[in-house]
């Protein structure tokens, strides 16, 4: 079985910039691009906040960019899924969705995370036309308009908070007759003018010619005072909760209660050692694409650390 010195799994920032570090540095790395080469970036339009583009860049354009330079720096990259993950004892084994199998000294799991979606039709056909799970990515584009975000957790308080300060009119679709935020963001919602809280009340389609105009909502369904109605909005944000691709591995790395891989301190270590996890899939915080390239330059770091350090 080929064994290789660096494996990383993912393509999105995190993924990128390790293996641009990995290759510098002569590790030679092999990245397996998954699900979604290029990461959940690529679901959204222009970047914006990411540092050394001036005039912004198009989310595609930059992770193929970052891919050149993966590339020119010696990192092979392939296409396959990981589906099994053994890392009971080095060399650690992974196997691919075509059934093939490597092994690796050092393993960076940057496999992102998957913000779920209500599951209507409307939103893949939508999606990049008004309909974002990324208020700091995509809210910028909604100055002076009328969104609504989904939600009742801290990170839809929080994206509507955000979004308040530059959209004209926010509503919170939440579907329990209170939110499930901590009291502090709950307060600051309702405090917030622009923000209207339609309790009770769930999507059941969005409608638009050429993106989003606006969504069908029922409050109380199956109730007797059940009532549909529409709103009008330019944006439609879901808020409903990440859920990092962690799955694989949870037999050995240490996840917290909703799947986020815990690492040592303020590196990427896991408990495994020679494992290391970068990115979303391991950031229940901050899941901004800079944060992401920052943690897989250190666990690009630290897979050479240890392969020195381990004479391999
Ligand atoms: P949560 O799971 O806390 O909240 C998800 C919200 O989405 C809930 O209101 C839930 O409704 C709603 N929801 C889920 N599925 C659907 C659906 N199909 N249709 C409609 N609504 C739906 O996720 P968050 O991302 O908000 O937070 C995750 C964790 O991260 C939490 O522990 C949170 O406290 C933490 N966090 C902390 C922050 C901070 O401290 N600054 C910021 C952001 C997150 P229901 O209540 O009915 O289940």
């Amino acid at each position: 079985m080929e064994t290789i010195k660096c494996l990383i799994l993912g393509s999105g920032p995190a993924g990128y910039t390790a293996a641009i570090y990995a290759g510098r540095a002569g590790l030679t790395p092999i990245i397996y691009e998954g699900l979604q080469p290029g990461g959940q970036l690529t679901t959204t339009t222009e970047i914006e906040n990411f540092p050394g583009y001036p005039n912004g860049v198009d989310a595609n354009v930059m992770m193929l960019e970052l891919r050149q330079q993966a590339e020119r720096f010696g990192a092979e990259i392939r296409s396959h899924i990981a589906v099994k993950a053994d890392l009971s004892q080095a060399p650690y084994t992974i196997t691919f969705d075509d059934q093939s199998q490597v092994q690796c000294h050092t393993l960076i799991i940057a496999t992102g995370a998957t913000a779920k979606y209500l599951g209507l039709p409307d939103e893949e056909k939508y999606r990049g036309l008004g309909v974002s799970a990324c208020a700091t990515c995509d809210g910028f584009f909604y100055r002076n308009k009328v969104v609504a975000v989904v939600g009742g957790g801290d990170t839809a308080c929080e994206e509507a908070t955000y979004l308040a300060g530059l959209a004209k009119k926010v509503y919170m679709i939440v579907r329990k007759p209170f939110l499930r935020a901590s009291q502090a963001m709950q307060d600051r919602v309702m405090q917030n003018e622009k923000i209207e809280v339609l309790f009770e009340t769930n999507t059941l389609g969005l409608f638009g010619q050429d993106g989003v105009e606006g969504a069908h909502v029922v409050y109380r369904k199956g109730l007797a005072d059940e009532k549909e109605y529409d709103i009008a909005i330019d944006g439609f944000f879901l808020a409903i909760g990440h859920q990092p691709n962690s799955q694989l591995f949870e037999p050995w790395v240490e996840t917290d209660e909703i799947g986020y891989i815990k690492t040592t301190g303020q590196t990427p270590c896991t408990r495994v050692p020679g494992v290391f996890a970068a990115g979303d899939v391991a950031d229940p915080l901050y899941r901004q694409a800079i944060t992401a390239a920052g943690s897989g330059c250190k666990a690009a770091i630290e897979a050479e650390r240890y392969l020195k350090a381990h004479s391999l």
